[in-house]
C-alpha cells in the first residue's frame, strides 16, 4: 500500500476514482489524507469536469460563488477571491486548476483516459478497471465521480453528418476560440445552456435562429461584481455560513431563505410586492416567495403567471412574447437564470423557430429543415442537454457480483441505497448518484458530503478489518420507495424534465434525485453511526490488510 502515490503499481491501487471534476478532485484529496494509494482517470485533458467541458459563450454558474466553492480547506476558502456574484465558467475553471495545483493533485490523475469497463472480481475482492486504450489496473474501491450532467445528449437528427458548417454541443465545447461574427447561427434548445448562450451569441452572429421546442421559465440572475465587504463578512465565519446552508432544502441560500407562508394568506398586492422584491434581487429566490409554490398547483399557477407577465413586459412583440411563455409547472423543469434572455428577442437579428409545432426533420448540408421550412446556417449549436444522472455511469460497462451489469440492474430506472451504493456492486460508490439530493442542491455541498461520507466509510472498514461493503436489497427497495414518496409530495414529477429522464427517448421515467438536503444529511450520518446500517459488511482477515 505504501507505493509512491500515483505510480503504476502491479498490485493496483487502494482506490480508483473515475473523473477529475469537482467530485473527483475532492475525493482524491480525501483518499490521500487516508494514506491510501489512488489513481484518478479523466477523459478530458485537464481537470474541471463540467467546467472543463461547458466552455460555451455565456457559461456561468447559477449558484452564488461564495457558496459554490470547496470547504475542505479553511486556507483555500479564505485565500480565494471571487469576483462576481455568479462566477463565469473561465473563473470556476481557474479556481479548479488552482485547487489541483495547490494540493498537487495532478500527479495522481491520468488524463485523456476514458474508463470503459469496471469488473468486480469476487475472489480477489477487487475491481478491475479497463480504459479505452485497453490498459488495466485494479483497486479495492471504485469511486464514480462521473458527474450528473456529463453525458451530452445529441438528438439523432437525420442528416447530422451531412451538415457542412460548424457543429457544437454546449457540453462538449472546444478549447479554442469560437467566433460567430457575421455568421448565421442556429441554437437548438432553450434550457439553461441555451438561455445563457443565446444573448451572447446574438451579439456576434449576423442572424441567430433559436429552435425552441418547450419555452422555459427564466429568472434574471441579477449578477454583479462581488462587494469585497460582503465577501469578507462571509469569510469571517465561513464555517457558520456552511453550517447554515447545510440546513436548507437546497443546501444553500441561507441568507435568503424561502418564505414558509402560504400564498393564499397574502393579498394580491402583497404577492405582487413579494414577487417584485425577489425578481429584482435576482437568482432563483422567486420560487421561494411562498412555501406552497412547489407543492400546490394553484399556488404555482399564480407564480407562473407572474413570470409570464414579466415576459410580456420585456418582449415587445406580443405574439413573440406568447410563444416564449411557458405553460408547464414553474420550477418542475430546472429553473433557468439569465442575463438579458427575453430582451434578446427584441433584437432584429434574433428569430424564434417553433419546433414543437413543426419539428426538426433533418440537417441538410446547408442548415436545418423543419416541417415548416428550411433555415440556412453556418453553425449549429446543440444546447440539447444531457442524459442526466445515469448517462455517464451506464456508458461504462460496470459488472458487479455474478457478472451482473449496472445496465441490467438499472434497466427499469436507477436503484440505489442513499445514492451512494448499489446491491451487487460491493465497494463501489457513486458520488451524487441517483437517489441522493445531488442536482436539487448546490452540487458543491452535496459532493462535499458524499466525499466525506465515503472517506469515513473507508476509514471505518480499514479500522474494523472489513474488506467489503455492499448495500442490501432491502435497504435499496425501501430507499427507492422513499425517494418516490418524497417527490410525490411536490410538483416536481409533473412535467417532462431530465430529473425524470423524460428528455431521452426510451429512458425509463423515474424521478431520480431526492428532494430535501437536511433530512438526507441526517440519514447518512445515522447510517454511519449505526455501523453502516443497510449495508452488508464482510470481514476477511486474509484480505483485510492493504499492505
Ligand atoms: P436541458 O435543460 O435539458 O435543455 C435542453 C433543451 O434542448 C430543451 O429546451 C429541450 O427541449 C431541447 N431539446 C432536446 N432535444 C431536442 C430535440 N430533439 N428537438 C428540439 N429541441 C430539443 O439542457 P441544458 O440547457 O444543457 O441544461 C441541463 C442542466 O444543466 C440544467 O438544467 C442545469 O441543471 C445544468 N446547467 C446549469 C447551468 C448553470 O449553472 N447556470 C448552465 C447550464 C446547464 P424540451 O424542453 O422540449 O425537451
Amino acid at each position: 500500500m505504501r507505493s509512491t502515490p500515483g505510480s503504476a503499481n502491479s498490485a493496483g491501487f487502494d482506490v480508483v476514482i473515475v473523473g477529475a471534476g469537482i467530485a473527483g478532485l475532492q475525493m482524491l484529496y480525501r483518499v490521500r489524507e487516508l494514506g491510501l494509494t489512488v489513481r484518478a482517470f479523466e477523459a478530458g485533458s485537464d481537470v474541471g469536469g463540467t467546467w472543463y467541458w461547458n466552455g460555451y459563450p455565456g457559461a456561468r454558474c447559477d449558484v452564488e460563488s461564495l457558496e459554490y466553492s470547496y470547504q475542505f480547506s479553511e486556507e483555500l476558502q479564505q485565500e480565494w477571491e471571487w469576483t462576481e456574484r455568479f462566477a463565469t465558467q473561465p473563473e470556476i475553471l481557474r479556481y479548479l486548476n488552482h485547487v489541483a495545483d495547490r494540493f498537487d493533485l495532478r500527479r495522481d490523475i491520468q488524463f485523456n483516459t476514458r474508463v470503459e469497463a469496471l469488473t468486480y472480481d469476487e475472489d480477489a475482492g477487487r475491481w478491475t478497471v479497463r480504459t479505452a486504450a485497453g490498459d488495466e489496473t485494479t483497486a479495492r474501491f471504485a469511486v464514480m465521480a462521473t458527474g450528473c450532467l456529463s453525458s451530452a445528449n445529441v438528438p439523432a437528427f437525420a442528416g447530422l453528418d451531412t451538415f457542412a458548417g460548424e457543429i457544437y454541443h454546449t457540453g462538449r465545447w472546444p478549447h479554442h476560440d469560437v467566433d460567430f461574427t457575421g455568421k448565421r447561427v442556429g441554437v437548438i434548445g432553450t434550457g439553461s445552456s441555451g438561455i445563457q448562450s443565446i444573448p451572447v451569441v446574438a451579439e456576434q452572429a449576423a442572424e441567430l435562429y433559436v429552435f425552441q421546442r418547450t419555452a422555459a421559465y427564466s429568472l434574471p440572475a441579477g449578477n454583479h461584481p462581488l462587494d469585497p465587504a460582503e465577501q469578507a463578512a462571509i469569510k469571517a465565519d465561513y464555517a457558520g455560513f456552511r453550517a447554515r446552508n447545510n440546513r436548507m432544502p437546497s443546501a444553500g441560500n441561507s441568507r435568503f431563505p424561502a418564505n414558509p407562508a402560504s400564498i393564499f394568506d397574502a393579498t394580491p398586492d402583497e404577492r405582487e410586492a413579494a414577487f417584485d422584491f425577489r425578481w429584482a434581487r435576482g437568482g432563483p429566490g422567486l420560487l421561494g416567495t411562498y412555501g406552497d409554490i412547489m407543492v400546490n398547483k394553484d399556488a404555482n399557477d399564480i407564480a407562473a403567471e407572474y413570470v409570464r407577465e414579466k415576459i410580456r413586459q420585456i418582449v415587445k412583440d406580443p405574439e413573440l412574447a406568447a410563444r416564449l411563455s411557458p405553460e408547464q409547472v414553474l420550477g418542475c423543469k430546472r429553473i433557468c437564470l439569465d442575463t438579458n434572455y427575453y430582451e434578446t428577442f427584441n433584437r432584429p437579428n434574433v428569430h424564434l423557430v417553433d419546433v414543437a409545432a413543426a419539428p426538426i426533420e433533418r440537417l441538410t448540408p446547408t442548415g436545418i429543415r423543419t416541417r415548416a421550412g428550411e433555415y440556412e446556417l453556418d453553425a449549429v449549436i446543440f444546447a440539447t442537454g444531457f442524459d442526466a444522472m445515469t448517462g455517464a455511469l451506464l456508458s461504462i460497462d460496470i459488472r458487479g457480483r455474478a457478472d451482473l451489469t449496472l445496465r441490467e440492474k438499472w434497466s427499469a430506472g436507477p436503484r440505489t441505497y442513499l445514492g451512494l451504493g448499489v446491491p451487487g456492486f460491493p465497494n463501489l460508490f457513486t458520488i451524487s448518484g441517483p437517489g441522493s439530493p445531488s442536482v436539487l442542491t448546490n452540487m458543491m455541498v452535496s459532493i462535499h458530503q458524499h466525499v466525506n461520507w465515503i472517506g469515513e466509510c473507508i476509514q471505518y472498514l480499514r479500522d474494523n478489518e472489513i474488506v467489503s461493503i455492499e448495500a442490501t436489497l432491502e435497504a435499496e427497495q425501501a430507499w427507492v420507495i422513499h425517494v418516490n414518496e418524497v417527490a410525490d409530495t411536490t410538483l416536481y414529477p409533473q412535467c417532462n424534465s431530465w430529473y425524470l429522464g423524460a428528455n431521452i427517448p426510451g429512458k425509463t421515467r423515474v424521478f431520480m434525485p431526492l428532494v430535501g438536503f437536511p433530512a438526507y444529511l441526517d440519514k447518512c450520518a445515522e447510517v454511519a453511526a449505526n455501523g453502516y446500517e443497510g449495508f452488508d459488511l464482510t470481514r476477511d482477515r486474509r484480505l483485510a490488510s492493504c499492505d
